[in-house]
């Protein structure tokens, strides 16, 4: 009896630990990519910014044809501080339940399933030999102690080391927390991140070129911040990538 119970648990652990299927929900594929826990059916696909027109500072995919330094109305007016931002695929089924689990669940084992997606956009959309930080979008010490680990920071972490680039967890911090974006308004997401991060360590911000790496982007509000905060830290320019895109509200 004991045996059999200590099995099951092994099972239960191993499961977890290493999913023997496709993380997709629907797809009962076993996971045949080495080292990864999305199949390559599933990955393939994603649904991945393709070569239709996008706004060139916010990277906001533009249903007709573009020119390629098209501006969004949303850039037009707003200015983010950034150069420029982009992601990988756009945030619909199944990328929505691989993100949440991945940041709400402790899918860690996704980062480099997630790492794969960022790395192709940062590889195609970026002069990635210019970036001299890798810097993740931090989370406030209370958030990271209530989840355990920052799910930017362990993309970044992947990130970096395919690209081989430094990554800087330390010299930008967020210095106060805040309330969960999502269930903010637009308004009020930027009121409560105003002042919510620094660059606490400047020699190693100062005149660098610096990527920084979220999972998720929706109205860019986040990555204004920070941008914002690490030009005032000395950053020559900020660049910004996430791995997936969800489409503004409203
Ligand atoms: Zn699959
Ligand atoms: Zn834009």
């Amino acid at each position: 009896m004991t045996g059999r119970w200590a099995n099951t648990l092994m099972n239960a652990v191993a499961d977890r630990v290493w999913p023997r299927v496709c993380a997709v929900k629907e797809c009962s594929r076993p996971s045949d990519r080495p080292g990864r826990h999305l199949c390559s059916a599933c990955f393939a696909g994603l649904p991945f910014h393709g070569a239709e027109g996008c706004c060139s500072v916010c990277g906001i995919a533009i249903p007709s044809t573009v020119h390629h330094g098209f501006v969004c109305e949303v850039c037009a007016k707003t200015k983010p501080p950034y150069e420029f931002a982009r992601s990988a695929v756009v945030y619909e089924p199944p990328v929505d339940q691989l993100v949440n689990d991945f940041k709400f669940r402790h899918a860690t084992w996704l980062a480099e399933d997630l790492a794969d997606l960022l790395e192709g956009a940062v590889r195609a959309k970026f002069d990635f030999s210019s970036i001299d930080a890798v810097v993740p979008v931090p989370l406030s010490r209370e958030r990271l102690r209530e989840r355990g680990y920052n799910q930017s920071a362990l993309l970044a972490r992947s990130l970096g080391r395919r690209i081989n680039r430094r990554v800087d967890e330390r010299s930008f911090r967020r210095i106060r927390d805040t309330e969960h974006q999502s269930r903010l308004s637009g308004e009020e997401r930027s009121k409560n991140l105003s002042g919510a991060f620094k660059a606490t360590d400047a020699r190693y911000v100062r005149g660098r070129t610096v990527l920084l790496v979220d999972d998720v982007m929706t109205s860019g509000n986040t990555f204004a911040h920070c941008a914002r905060a690490l030009l005032e830290g000395g950053a020559a320019r900020v660049w910004c990538a996430s791995v997936a895109r969800r489409l503004r509200e409203g």
